[in-house]
């Protein structure tokens, strides 16, 4: 039977870009859909540029973006207005940009959508409703701090020349936000020059012309006054460095091995890697359970509208006993993604990123697939595209492309564990090990 990507069945769609009078961008994607779906973003307006005293500042705002605005000053009026049309809002906050996303059916689109852009031109952000989500924001940080993928991060930031907050640092300072730095944050970001509105479905003219009107008819700033400027990362730094880290009190062992890089052809090479990485033979020896050491091959893209950084998260949840070996086997893995010389793992590892591509692409929310792509290339790279550049890695160009992710890249290592852990030679050595191993590459 021929599988879908075999078929030549691939979502066809174009694309239009507005410059506003406003200053603000807007772009329309043609999709064939039963539903509208849209999401404003503004660049420079992310974690990255809160105050430095309270870094959760952006993120308090997005929690609060939907919590009441003038015509709806209750969270749950706000959200039933929104639901009686069956629609959904959910706001996101990304190191460098606020992204506001909305579903909704055609049926009562209009209100859904004057409902959505009232809460983003003008939040109430009152306080009673702020002290209530404050306390939801606690919990999810205090979350983190048993999840050594937020751990770590820090650790790959000061590698990349930002200067970050431990997490603790983020919780113990959510008590000094007030509802006017959020006013004063939403004020300096939320900007014309810095927005984009892309809506994804299949419009006629008419209504184009109304989205218009109405992002026209939107009271924010001409321009944003954004508080910090992003540092330039000092990528290809500090290959090989091992950090520790005993702030949290689990018996973690993570090495996050950042990738900076960006390039189409890097971005697919890191995303057949990370299946390889799943899919490769010795993973299978770890599964004797989770206590034995889970390896999660990541490609996490980062993008601080500068570089995208593609990481690989070797994550394992092991006893002290078990860890050297653990950390013999993410290399060992490691070394297969790297020195793949198995034709046969490379085609699976194709197939099955070509099939999620495949599946992604055709997914309800293709909105946020659209925008990745137009945002970082300026256009929408076709199915058949990417199917393209996926099929031409063959082993020595996907062998090229890795080493050359890797030596141009950041690589860092941390151990995040108790002191028990930390103070294990063999652990240390082990994990060393590996590091050399990609430095020498
Ligand atoms: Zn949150």
């Amino acid at each position: 039977m021929a599988q879908p990507w075999q078929s030549g069945c691939t979502m066809s769609f174009s694309h239009e870009i507005e410059n506003l009078p406003n200053g603000s961008e807007l772009c329309f994607v043609n999709v064939d859909s039963s539903r509208i779906q849209m999401q404003v973003e503004f660049a420079s307006a992310g974690g990255l540029y809160s105050p430095e005293a309270t870094p959760e500042t952006a993120h308090a705002m997005e929690h609060m973006i939907f919590a009441g605005s003038r015509e709806y000053p209750s969270a749950r009026d706000f959200r039933d207005a929104l639901r009686g049309n069956a629609a959904y809002a959910n706001a996101y906050t990304f190191d460098d940009r606020m992204e506001y996303h909305l579903i909704t059916p055609r049926n009562g689109a209009d209100k859904a959508i004057d409902t959505y852009l009232g809460a983003i031109d003008a939040p109430l952000l009152a306080q009673a409703q702020f002290d209530t989500e404050r306390e939801v924001i606690r919990e999810e940080l205090t979350g983190y701090l048993s999840n050594p993928n937020w751990l770590v991060w820090p650790h790959v930031e000061t590698v990349l020349g930002f200067n970050p907050k431990p997490m603790q640092y983020h919780i113990d300072t959510l008590n000094n936000i007030t509802p006017d730095d959020l006013r004063q944050h939403h004020r300096n970001t939320h900007a014309f020059d810095t927005m984009r509105t892309i809506v994804t479905g299949n419009l006629s003219d008419h209504e184009k012309a109304r989205f218009i009107e109405r992002l026209q008819g939107l009271s924010l700033s001409p321009v944003a006054n954004v508080l910090q400027v992003v540092p330039t990362p000092t990528a290809g730094g500090d290959i090989g460095k091992v950090v520790f880290d005993s702030a949290s009190n689990v018996n973690y062992l993570m090495g996050k091995f950042g990738v900076a890089g960006g390039s189409e052809t890097d971005r697919i090479a890191h995303n057949v890697a990370s299946k390889l990485l799943y899919s490769y033979p010795n993973s299978t020896i770890m599964d004797g359970g989770r206590e034995q050491g889970m390896i999660y091959g990541a490609n996490g893209g980062w993008n601080a509208g500068i570089l995208n950084t593609y990481d690989f998260n070797m994550t394992g949840k092991v006893s002290v006993a078990n860890a050297p070996r653990f950390m013999r086997l993410v290399r060992t893995a490691l070394q297969g993604a790297l020195e793949l010389t198995d034709v046969d793992t490379l085609e699976r590892a194709k197939t099955y990123t070509i099939a999620s591509q495949e599946m992604y692409s055709q997914s309800n929310h293709i909105h946020s697939g659209v925008a990745a792509q137009l945002r970082q290339y300026g256009r929408v790279r076709t199915d058949e595209e990417t199917q393209a550049i996926i099929e031409s890695l063959d082993i020595p160009t996907f062998q090229a492309t890795m080493r050359r992710g890797f030596v141009g890249g950041i690589t860092t290592g941390t151990i995040v564990g108790k002191a028990e852990m930390l103070e294990n030679d063999a652990v240390v050595g082990e994990f060393q090990e590996t590091l050399n191993y990609l430095g020498k590459l």
